[in-house]
């Protein structure tokens, strides 16, 4: 299997399309077709467990390039927690996707990617450069956490990210480094871009970024799309997923799960007033635009990098676009309302992403009046956003003891201003 970047200047192997994360042509990449599975599988889908699934999906795509027993092993460190299918009401089911380390769905996609590129560097030293607003940064740790021969370097924004999201960055230690910047999170993007294109760091490590577009976060993304069909199947009805959407990275791995052959009735791209994508299926032009700020923060993505991507499945057809999804944006005030509603009639706590992609299922309901299993794809717990859960809800929301870990574990960040130089320096001196 060849990987392409959405730019078509450049075709490569998986191997290089993990360790490079972005194509040079500034493209994503992508696999040169998407494979598709075989009757048997399919046939056989309800009796396999999510750990097979995720070996039988992943070497589709990954091929001769790693031994099946060294996939396998990979797989099974990866999805070592639970995605279970929550019944929510008669036709609704919350697919929780948040049982990891870091209680974000952020975190299949950053320890597949982070294991297959321990794989692939052989053991070389490198240096992981990621800037973060918050969630991205602690999956990644959180992945590369005790990896042999990797660094890490989290950039995240002095003040700017919540207690426990602090907490989630910087109090992994060893060889795990949270950088503090005095700045925004563009001044850490722009930093860690400055670091990954320097000429001496180059020369002297092996760089690379963790950021969202590496297709090693793709790829497993689309396993739970199998699951979650393989558990409802039996309830024999179309099933529709609504997948709460900001860079459409989980969304374009539920289509690479369609085009294999799963038989998805319909996808519902649900989003914040972020409505860049809804607005384009409405006019068919594409506009972006600079991020809103919203109560389901993870999804404020004025121009969504997946785009690409999916703009190439559909081969640059609005059309196709429209077939296969739907796309509404809803107001935090709806957001808020669809928390407690769900709350009050089914004792069901969303956090406000989840709750987004309810309001889009609920939506799709009253438009096309089929008879459908709805599946809304769940990406957080509710207490990683436990300020604005407990005031929409009016009450206490209990805190896991897998976050309440982080709380009680000392802070270790080194400090910088918005200044290359300094950090340029930390980099060659550290250790
Ligand atoms: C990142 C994130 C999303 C959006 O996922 P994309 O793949 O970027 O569309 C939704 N919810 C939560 C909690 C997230 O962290």
């Amino acid at each position: 299997m060849k990987y392409i970047s959405t730019r078509q200047q450049e075709e490569t192997n998986i191997k290089t399309a993990i360790l490079k994360g972005l194509a040079d042509d500034g493209g994503l990449f992508m696999p040169e077709y998407i494979p598709q599975l075989d009757f048997e599988f399919f046939e056989n889908l309800p009796n396999l467990t999510l750990q097979e699934i995720g070996f039988r999906v992943a070497k589709e795509f990954l091929g001769e390039s790693i031994s099946d027993d060294n996939l396998k092993e990979i797989i099974n460190e990866v999805l070592n927690f639970e995605i279970p299918a929550i019944k929510i009401s008669e036709n609704i089911y919350s697919l929780e996707l948040f049982h990891g380390p870091t209680m974000a769905f952020k975190d299949v996609g950053a320890r597949f990617m982070a294991r297959m590129m321990s794989y692939f560097s052989e053991g070389k030293p490198m240096k992981v450069i990621a800037a973060t607003s918050g969630d991205t940064g602690s999956a990644v740790a959180s992945g590369f956490f005790g990896v042999p021969g990797i660094e890490v370097y989290i950039l995240y924004p002095k003040g700017k990210v919540s207690p426990l999201q602090e907490k989630q960055l910087t109090t992994w230690g060893g060889n795990i480094k949270a950088l503090e910047i005095d700045g925004t999170f563009d001044d850490c993007q722009a930093l860690a871009k400055q670091i990954l294109s320097n000429d001496e760091l180059n020369q002297k490590f092996t760089l690379t970024s963790a950021n969202s577009i590496n297709i090693a976060r793709l790829i497993p993304q689309s396993f739970y799309y199998f699951w979650a069909f393989a558990q409802l199947q039996k309830l024999g009805k179309s099933i529709v997923f609504s997948v709460p959407s900001g860079n459409f990275g989980n969304l374009t791995a539920g289509l690479f799960a369609k085009k294999m052959g799963l038989p998805v009735h319909r996808f519902i791209a649900s989003t914040n007033e972020n409505d860049v994508i809804p607005k384009f299926l409405e006019t068919g032009n594409y506009e972006a635009k600079p991020s809103k700020q919203t109560i389901s923060n993870a999804m404020d993505v004025g121009n969504p990098s997946n785009f690409e991507r999916m703009k190439s499945l559909f081969n640059n057809d609005v059309s196709e676009f429209k077939k296969e999804i739907e796309s509404y944006s809803f107001s935090d005030e709806a957001t808020k309302k669809a928390m407690r509603n769900v709350k009050k009639e089914f004792g069901y706590i969303l956090d406000p992403h989840g709750a987004v992609a309810y309001l889009g299922l609920e939506k799709y309901s009253e438009k096309s009046n089929e008879d459908f299993v709805g599946v809304l794809l769940e990406t957080a717990h509710p207490a990683k956003f436990v300020e604005v859960v407990e005031d929409v809800l009016k009450e206490k929301v209990e805190i896991p003891e897998k976050l309440e870990a982080f709380n009680k574990k000392e802070k270790q960040s080194v400090e910088f201003s918005v200044d290359f130089e300094s950090v340029k320096k930390y980099l060659i001196e550290e250790k």
